[in-house]
């Protein structure tokens, strides 16, 4: 991104300009610049990117919970997921919590899957027991 000319490094102030963060619009010189997925970020913003987001460690904690209690957990860890798959494809999220995103999608929907598949033999037992206790 072009700079105006005479603009300077806010954290430098005898340094000009050579970028603007394309995250928080801030001028960067050249010792602020850091590259990150070809995107030229301030050294704030590239620190704050480098690390999942909280919303992707919290939607795999509820991947994981799901394994010992079937609902609410599945629903949540599928929703935050999402949220944050969406985010990081803004590019409001780090890139870095796209793996723990899709794992809690997968868990989540794993665990939807395994539930009905329970509640449906549950049922085909039912049926099944109804029908050889009332046979003569
Ligand atoms: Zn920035
Ligand atoms: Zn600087």
């Amino acid at each position: 991104m072009p700079t105006p000319a005479g603009a300077s490094c806010p954290l430098h102030p005898g340094a000009l300009a050579v970028d603007v963060c394309e995250r928080c619009g801030r001028f960067v010189c050249g010792d602020c610049t850091v590259l990150r997925d070809e995107r030229a970020l301030c050294t704030g913003c590239a620190a704050a990117v480098s690390s999942p987001s909280s919303r992707a460690t919290l939607a795999l904690v509820c991947g994981a919970l799901g394994f010992v209690c079937c609902v609410p957990f599945p629903l949540a860890a599928i929703a935050l997921g999402r949220i944050e798959e969406r985010a990081i494809d803004r590019g409001d999220a780090p890139r870095e919590g796209l793996t723990r995103a899709r794992w809690a999608v997968r868990l989540g929907a794993m665990q939807l899957a395994l539930l009905s598949l329970l509640l449906v033999s549950f049922a085909a037992w039912r049926v099944l027991r109804e029908r050889l206790t009332a046979a003569p």
